[in-house]
């Protein structure tokens, strides 16, 4: 064999390596939230600093998980010490535990030939190249839909599951997503074994779910900002829009601060390069856009829209403003009932899912997926946010079975709620 192959390889594998040492010498700190103040002085730390929040405590039940750099660690400490909050080192080298992390990927690879696409976190070609496959092989179950490119001009596709071709109104829509934050790998995994368990793999008990209800499933909302996770940044959050009026340095808005309800009021930062920055306008994103029109499109049956994130084990509901809705109680029986199912066969490194409302949970929010699927008219409208088992956006491959199979159930559950409660909503029409 020719040197040249060698040298080019050493050249990919150099590359390859470095690619995580834009966060070297960044640490992660748990800190310990006593009540609404220091959860609103975290809030205003990561304002000011841009501090990458990791994961959102609650006060008293849950720490906050906060990423620091090494600029920001002098501010980020003085600010937390002034106020009395105390913190403690979770990570010491992030780009050290993000080369450990992808090591381990590829040996899980090299171990598991025969893995489903599900049991591995699958790009954004392979995710693509199921849906099309499974809607070719079940033509009368399964369509693929094509909803429109992404801003670098990926097609955003989706399922639609149906024993009736969608067409049967006594049926209610169950609509889930995933991967609308880049990172968050493990939610695209989720709705792809939701569609293996629908279609490939449906079980006698579970005819109901298929035959009762449709399915929408959108595997990857955000598929710009999950290749670049790949590629480049394992810790990209947002999209990848480039507006060069607002920013020559730093692309993409969050797409769960995006949507056209209460937009750019709360939890949200004007600064362009912060992870919460909702953009210039509502829906100035393609993405946010795809997931507005499918809501709008089939709002008269969709009963619950779940927009799956990761992690911090919480089901939340509307509105991020603090105000609830008048089916309030409903909703929160709903995402206990999920929480309960997925809690009933949790791991022990897995906390218990945390219900209730978004803003009285965690912190006020504006322009979020379940927000303004709420304001339109979804009766129940979901943020579920998966466990990180320890492993924040690192969730090892060795846990993906049970995360599939373990949110499996919350989602059955919701599901024949969602009957339940479809068939009233429409009786009162
Ligand atoms: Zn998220």
């Amino acid at each position: 064999m020719d040197t040249s192959f060698f040298v080019i390889l050493a050249l990919v594998s150099s590359v390859f390596a470095g690619k995580h040492d834009i966060y070297s010498r960044h640490a992660v700190y748990g800190v310990e939230l006593r009540d609404q103040d220091d959860v609103a002085t975290l809030f205003n730390l990561q304002q000011k600093l841009n501090v990458d929040m990791w994961q959102h405590g609650m006060a008293r039940v849950r720490d906050a998980e906060v990423m620091v750099s090494p600029e920001q660690s002098k501010e980020f400490f003085e600010t937390l010490d002034n106020n009395g909050l105390k913190y403690y080192l979770k990570i010491e080298d992030v780009s050290k535990v993000l080369k450990e992390h992808e090591e381990d990927l590829a040996k899980w690879r090299r171990n598991r030939n025969n893995r489903m696409i599900f049991q591995d976190y699958p790009r954004y070609a392979e995710v693509n190249q199921y849906m099309e496959e499974i809607a070719a092989r079940y033509p009368n179950l399964v369509t693929l839909v094509n909803a429109g490119k992404s801003f670098e001009g990926r097609d955003i596709k989706y399922l639609k599951i149906s024993t009736t071709n969608f067409e049967d109104p006594r049926k209610p829509v169950y609509f889930m997503d995933g991967m609308m934050h880049a990172r968050e790998w493990v939610t695209t995994p989720v709705t792809m074994y939701s569609i293996f368990r629908l279609v490939e793999n449906l079980r006698d008990d579970e005819r109901d779910l298929l035959e009762d209800i449709d399915w929408i499933i959108l595997p990857i909302v955000n598929p710009d900002g999950y290749e670049f996770s790949h590629t480049d940044d394992r810790l990209w959050r947002r999209t990848r829009s480039v507006n060069l009026e607002v920013s020559t340095t730093c692309f993409g808005v969050d797409a769960n601060r995006n949507f056209d309800v209460d937009f750019n009021t709360l939890g949200v930062s004007r600064d362009p390069c912060s992870q919460t920055y909702p953009g210039v306008a509502p829906f100035s994103e393609p993405e946010t856009r795809i997931v507005r029109d499918i809501l709008s499109k089939y709002l008269p049956r969709i009963q619950l829209y779940n927009n799956i994130h990761s992690h911090g084990n919480y089901v939340l509901f509307g509105f991020g403003n603090n105000t609830l809705t008048p089916n309030v109680a409903q909703l929160h029986h709903v995402a206990a009932a999920m929480g309960t199912a997925m809690d009933a066969v949790k791991l022990p490194e897995a906390g218990y899912y945390l219900i209730g409302n978004s803003g009285l949970v965690l912190y006020r929010t504006s322009g979020s997926a379940q927000d303004y699927g709420q304001h339109v008219g979804v009766p129940f409208s979901y943020t579920l946010e998966l466990p990180g088992y320890g492993y924040d956006f690192r969730v090892p491959p060795s846990f993906i079975d049970h995360i599939n199979e373990e949110t499996w159930k919350g989602i059955a559950i919701t599901a024949r709620l969602s009957k339940i409660h479809y068939r009233s909503r429409t009786s009162r029409q």
